[in-house]
Parts: structure tokens; sequence; C-alpha cells
């Protein structure tokens, strides 16, 4: 309307007239005034397709029915699709009137009579203008519902896709299945190559950082020393602080060809992960060189983002709960608990695939006159050092863990009594070999070790490993300590020293 009214004062507004008389094309020209320019069609020239393509429109087209009745309703089909253009039916004198419902079928909204007289010629423009004006009203508004339901659409993807971030999110306590998961779901906005994240913690009162890795998928050594540095000065920069040592993990141990591109190899963008007000970590994504976001998009991607923080928080809170509860304070290697449940489980496997199964039981010998001698912080220097031995000695399928006081076992699957019997000297020996300093004394301990296996298919009962085991560990005892004795059915008895 306010275009309108900005024209006028312009140039008139244009009028059509189709077939008009020249008295009627005269007679409405009159009635309206000066403010309008009437462009009259003569009865066999009526628009054609580029006369209605034009961009401006008429604001009301004058019509004597005579002319009307006569088009081809394809025709009067394309007039009437001319929605905010209003036409006015003219009727003469003498023709009979036609009935409303006819009027409205033909889609006009007003009819008047000749004589065309001023008054009439002005209400049925005003009329029609009136009808325009509604008519852009309902326009205006019939666009802004379809807008409204397009950003619905998007808002609606945006919502699913929230959603579908915040099912895998929390599917997993696995802080790499949830990664992998999120290179999936993060792709369907963000064309993600790769997907690495760093966390750090920082130990109460330290300055420094533990940092940990996971890396999407095996590269070669020299992609990964680049990436790892990336990561590392992400951490740096974002966790504010020095680095004391890190670990890498791969989220997907595979090696394809995708795993090879370096931090050149696209735009990386870091993300940092927050939880409880606390960064904790941050996402580096490695994307296709070129994308754009809308600014509605962004934000859906940071909300993303920041439910992964949480579940990765959780994830790792998880991990570190477990790991408090299976293994032992003082040594850091697993507990009693955890060793009963992974005998349990070795055993039934071992029924089921008949594979070698071995068991050590380490006792400290005389490890009462540690304690009374240096004490009883000496005596816990001994047993941490004795817990690295363990663990440095065995492979990650191996189970060392303490069973008690100064009482050591290892669970060894797919290792035969000689191979047990090689590993018992050795840790017999490397605890043996080991000088301890404290106080300003120097000491060594030594070990007594207790072995006991079942051999592939070996019709012997395996659920006595730990009892043959301990009873092996007596007679090395009974013998004089600072041995590994063999628990073995064909002979009973073979002591080393
Ligand atoms: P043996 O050679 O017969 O095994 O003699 P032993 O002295 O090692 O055996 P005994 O069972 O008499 O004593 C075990 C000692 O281990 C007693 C206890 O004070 C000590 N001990 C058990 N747990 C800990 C611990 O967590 N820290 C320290 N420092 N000592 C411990
Ligand atoms: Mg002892
Ligand atoms: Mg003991």
């Amino acid at each position: 309307m306010r275009k309108q009214t900005i024209k006028r004062g312009k140039r008139p507004e244009l009028m059509w007239g189709l077939g008009l008389d020249q008295e009627m094309a005269e007679r409405i020209a009159e009635g309206v005034g000066p403010g309008f320019h009437l462009r009259n069609f003569a009865q066999d020239a009526l628009p054609q397709a580029r006369d209605l393509d034009q961009e401006e429109k008429p604001c009301a087209v004058w019509v004597p029915w005579s002319v009307w009745s006569n088009l081809a309703e394809g025709r009067r089909q394309e007039l009437r699709a001319q929605e905010p253009t209003q036409r006015i039916l003219i009727q003469e004198g003498d023709e009979a009137p036609l009935e409303m419902e006819t009027v409205l079928a033909e889609g006009f909204l007003t009819v008047i009579r000749t004589p065309l007289v001023r008054p009439k010629v002005q209400d049925a423009v005003f009329r029609a203008r009136e009808v325009t004006s509604m008519y852009s009203d309902i326009y205006r508004m019939t666009e802004e519902i379809l807008l409204e339901r397009e950003l619905l659409a998007r808002k609606t993807d945006q919502l699913m896709f929230l959603n579908r971030i915040l099912a895998s999110a929390t599917e997993s306590l696995d802080p790499a299945t949830i990664l992998l998961n999120a290179k999936d779901t993060l792709g369907l906005v963000l064309p993600v190559r790769l997907l690495h994240a760093v966390f750090w913690t920082r130990q109460r009162d330290s300055e420094v950082a533990d940092v940990e890795m996971f890396l999407n998928g095996k590269t070669t050594p020299e992609t990964e020393s680049q990436w790892v540095e990336f990561l590392m000065a992400a951490a740096v920069e974002k966790g504010g602080g020095p680095i004391n040592g890190f670990t890498v993990m791969h989220t997907d141990p595979a090696r394809r060809p995708e795993f090879s591109l370096s931090p050149g190899d696209g735009k990386v963008v870091t993300m940092p992960l927050v939880a409880a007000h606390e960064t904790f970590g941050a996402l580096v994504l490695l994307c296709e060189p070129d994308y754009r976001l809308g600014r509605d998009q962004v934000e859906t991607f940071r909300s993303a983002v920041n439910h992964l923080g949480l579940a990765l928080r959780n994830a790792l809170t998880f991990k570190e709960v477990k790991m408090r509860a299976d293994r032992d304070g003082l040594t850091r290697i697993y507990n009693r608990h955890t060793f009963e449940e992974r005998l349990v489980y070795e055993i039934k496997r071992r029924r089921r695939y008949n594979h070698d199964l071995s068991l050590l039981m380490v006792d400290l010998d005389h490890f009462k006159q540690v304690n009374d001698t240096y004490g009883h912080k000496a005596g816990d220097m001994v047993l941490r050092r004795v817990g690295e031995i363990l663990s440095e000695t065995f492979r990650t399928t191996d189970l060392a863990a303490r069973y008690g006081g100064e009482e050591f076992v290892v669970l060894l699957p797919h290792t035969s009594e000689e191979a047990a019997w090689k590993l018992a000297e050795r840790i017999r020996e490397a605890i043996q070999a080991s000088v301890f300093r404290f106080d300003g004394h120097e000491f060594a301990v030594t070990a007594s070790i207790g072995v006991a296996s079942v051999e592939a298919g070996a019709l012997t009962r395996d659920d006595d490993l730990l009892v043959k085991a301990d009873k092996a560990l007596y007679k090395a005892k009974h013998n004089g300590r600072n041995m590994v004795v063999v628990s073995s059915p064909e002979t009973p008895l073979a002591a080393t020293r």
C-alpha cells in the first residue's frame, strides 16, 4: 500500500480496459480523475502473455460483459489468474442483470451498469482497491506463513540432529566409541574427514597436566606426530598450562587412506569441551576445505558439541572411577577382586578353547623384617616397585594383581608351564636385583614364586589352579625361599634357585 501512495505522487496508477467502447473509456477516465491512466485494449487485441507478465500490474480491469462472455475459457482463466488485480464488470443498461452467483463464479467482485456516471465509477474503483489491499495483506501473510514453515522445518531438522547426537553420545560410556559416533553424526552438518580429541587432567595442587589423546585411526608415524603436536598445542592453549606427559589412543584401530590426512589437508576446527564451567578437552576436526554454515547451523553445532562435552566428561569420569575400583591403591596394579573375576573368565575360556593357562603366585620373603627394620614406608616403596616390575614384565593379555599384603598373582593365558616358569624366574631375578634406598640405608628383597598350569588337552582339573600355585609357593618357602617352584603332577617338585 505504501508503494502505491508513493507511486501516485509520481505518475498515475494504471488501469486496463478490455474492449471498452469509446464512450465507456471516456466516462471511466473522467470518473476516476487525473490520478489514473486507463489503457484500453481493443476487442481484437486483448492482453497477451507479455502484457500479463509486465511488472506494473493494473490496479483494476474494466470489462464489458459482452466482451468477457465472448472470451474463450482459457483466456478468462489467464485473466483471473492475476489475483491482486480486481476486475470490474460492466453491464449495458439494457442487458438482463446477471445472477450474483454467475458474477462471482466468473471472478468479479464488482458489477456496474451503464451509464457510467461518476459516483458509480468512483465507488467501483474504491471497492476494487479495498479488495486489492486485502489481497496484498493476505499475500504478505501467506508469504510469512511459508517462511515460518520453512524455518520450522529447519528447526525440526536441527532438533532431530541434536537428538541423534544426544542418543549416540549417551549410548556408550567409552570415550572412543562416543567419538566415533560423533564423527558420523557431526558429519550430517559439517563435512568432517577426521575427528580427534584431546583431554587433560591436573592432579590437585599440580601445575602440570596429564594429556590423553584420541586419534581417529592409525596412520604413518610422521602424520601421527604432526597430529600429536597439533593436539598438544591445543591442550596448552585451551587448557592453559604446561604438560606433564601424554598418552595416545586410537578411536578406530584400522588403517585406512583417509586417516593419513594431516592438519594441512583441510580446514581444522578446534572446539573446546566444557563441563561444569571447566574446559577439560577439545575436539579437533579436519573438514573439507570449502564449506559454509548458516548462523543457526553454527548454533546447532555448538550445542551439539556442548552435549558431546557432557557425555565425554561422564565417560572419562566413569573410566577413572572404574580404574580406581579395579586397581590397588598402593601399587596401581589390579586388585584381588579384578583378578578373581578374570580367573573365572579365563577358566571358562580355557574349557571352551582348550588352550594353556598358567598362574604365578608371588610372595616376598621375610617382608615383615623389612617393615620392622626400615619402617612401613620403606615396605610400601618395595611393594610399589614390585608392582612396577610385574607390569613391565607382562603382555597386555596377562593380568598381574596384588592379591593381598605382600602377595601378588599373575594370570597368564596361552602360556605353557615351561614358559610360565621362565617368566617367574625373570621376575624373581628382577626383584632380587632391585636395590632399595631408604633413609640412608640400602637393602634388597627376594621373593618366592609358586607356578601352576593347565596345559592344552590336559584332562586335569583347572578350578584348583590357585590352590596348586599356593601349595607350590609353600614348598618354595619351605625349601629355603628366593626360588620358583612349579606344581606339576608329573614332576611333583621342580625347584630352581
Ligand atoms: P615369608 O617369607 O614367610 O613370607 O615371611 P613374611 O614376613 O613375608 O610373611 P608374613 O606373612 O609373616 O608377613 C607379611 C608382612 O607383610 C606383614 C605385614 O606387615 C606386611 N605387609 C602386608 N601388607 C603391607 C603393606 O601394605 N605395606 C607394608 N609396608 N607392609 C605390608
Ligand atoms: Mg612373605
Ligand atoms: Mg604372605
